[in-house]
């Protein structure tokens, strides 16, 4: 499969590019006599120059055998057992070889519902989604090894299946979101094939577990190229499947991302899941809403982001924080004055609902003086003083607070969650809203 693979049409691997405490785990097990590889999206961003997110291992180690050897270590998963190496607050993930699924599991249906069978190295790279994720490095030869013709096709730039793509889709329908992601941040051309197979199998997406729809999703809107994958999305039809009612205006949306990226470039993993979502959704909830009057406007946010936070069991603290970042749009749009725009300054969300604001520009087109108003409420968020209760004392801020225990509290700020706090997975809306 590999024959016109060729590892010298890259440049050699940067040795200091790799995690050194990989580097520790790789020779560890090496030590123990098993194989050991960097493998999957590593590989691959170091091939191509960038900076990997994280440094996945495999092995011919089973579970146990890697828990044995690391006391620093937990098995974790059901479906797909694999080990956490942890070194300080970093987590590597040591998985076993593992063979793609067999045939006489899935029957007539090739949907994938099990997938823990230990395997081979080559298995393991063939179970893997693109040929560019399917290469292995190997740290202590300095070798890149491909089973799967990955070199040839990051040489050509192109995203193609690992196989049949009909069949690699019907799997798995969320590799159609990854397909997206990986061409638009890597800004490679997706095979015909794949594509063809996409518009073929899109509606599958539906059957895929939504909260990993979800996952895929945030990771889509925090990857380089997020415009570029939205556009994508838009253009085979995913969003009609998945998010039927979020209408964005296409040129804001585009905005949004762009500035997004720019915002956030450098720190992408940690921008919170709620800015996320309040980015995917903005331009959409403030057309809807630009035109309502209304005295509550988070209740009007909330109707809006209901039906989505219900379908993909988004956590209910980044459906409140969301909603609240939105629904303060309204009033960002004034120069702050008076009692109310004092209170605003003071909630949790006040700093995120102007860096919202930010993402997602002027609520109005014709909105000249925007860019003064954020300035004026900058200043105005560093000289407010908390608000006095009715007997004159400052009130502590409110924030986030734990009851003994542990557990959690609700955060500040007006809870209308409602029916969302009661949130359950909903399946995909059908075809046509
Ligand atoms: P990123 O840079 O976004 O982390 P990645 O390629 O490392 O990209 P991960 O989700 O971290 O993506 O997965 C690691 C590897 O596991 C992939 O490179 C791929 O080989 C394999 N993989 C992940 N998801 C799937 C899937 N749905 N089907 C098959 N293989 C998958
Ligand atoms: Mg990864």
């Amino acid at each position: 499969m590999s024959a016109d693979s060729d590892p010298a049409a890259f440049p050699a691997i940067d040795r200091k590019a790799i995690d050194p405490d990989a580097c520790k785990i790789l020779s560890r097990l090496e030590e123990f006599g098993h194989r050991a590889y960097l493998v999957g999206g590593c590989v691959r961003d170091l091939l191509v120059g960038g900076a990997p997110k994280d440094f996945d291992i495999s092995t011919d180690a089973r579970p146990r055998q890697i828990r044995r050897i690391f006391r620093n270590s937990r098995v974790i998963g059901r479906r797909f057992r694999l080990v956490h190496v942890r070194f300080g607050p970093r987590i590597f993930e040591v998985s076993t070889f593992r063979a793609p699924p067999a045939e006489a599991d899935q029957g007539d249906d090739p949907y994938i519902t099990r997938d823990n069978v230990f395997g081979t190295e080559e298995q393991d790279a063939v179970r893997r989604d693109f040929t560019i994720n399917g290469l292995f490095y190997d740290v202590s030869r300095r070798k890149v090894i491909d089973h799967v013709g990955g070199l040839r096709d990051l040489g050509q730039r192109c995203v193609r299946t690992i196989g049949d793509s009909l069949l690699r889709l019907r799997e798995d329908p969320v590799r159609i979101l990854r397909a997206m992601r990986f061409a638009a941040r890597l800004r490679f051309e997706l095979d015909p094939e794949l594509t063809a197979a996409m518009f073929e199998v899109r509606e599958d997406l539906r059957r895929s577990p939504p909260p990993r729809v979800l996952e895929e999703l945030y990771k889509m809107l925090s990857s380089h190229g997020a415009a570029r994958c939205f556009e994508l999305f838009e253009e085979l039809g995913a969003r009609e499947i998945l998010l039927p009612e979020v209408h964005n205006p296409p040129e804001r949306l585009r905005r949004a991302l762009t500035e997004l990226e720019v915002r956030t470039d450098g720190r992408r993993d940690r921008v919170p899941q709620s800015m996320l979502l309040a980015t995917l959704t903005g331009p959409w909830v403030l057309s809807v809403l630009k035109d309502v009057q209304t005295d509550d406007r988070e209740a009007a946010v909330q109707e809006l982001l209901f039906p989505i936070a219900r379908r993909f069991v988004v956590a209910r603290r980044d459906v409140g924080m969301a909603r609240q970042c939105l629904a303060a749009q309204w009033s960002l749009r004034h120069p702050p004055h008076g009692r109310r725009s004092h209170r605003l300054t003071y909630l949790e969300s006040f700093r995120p609902a102007l860096e919202l604001r930010r993402i997602l520009g002027p609520l109005d087109d014709d909105d000249e003086q925007a860019a003064e108003t954020l300035e004026a409420w900058e200043e105005h968020g560093r000289h407010a003083a908390p608000p006095r209760d009715p007997e004159g004392r400052r009130p502590r801020r409110r924030g986030r607070r734990r009851r003994r225990g542990g557990r959690r509290r609700g955060r500040g700020g007006k809870d209308l969650s409602g029916p969302a706090s009661e949130v359950r997975p909903g399946p995909c809306p059908p075809a046509s809203d």
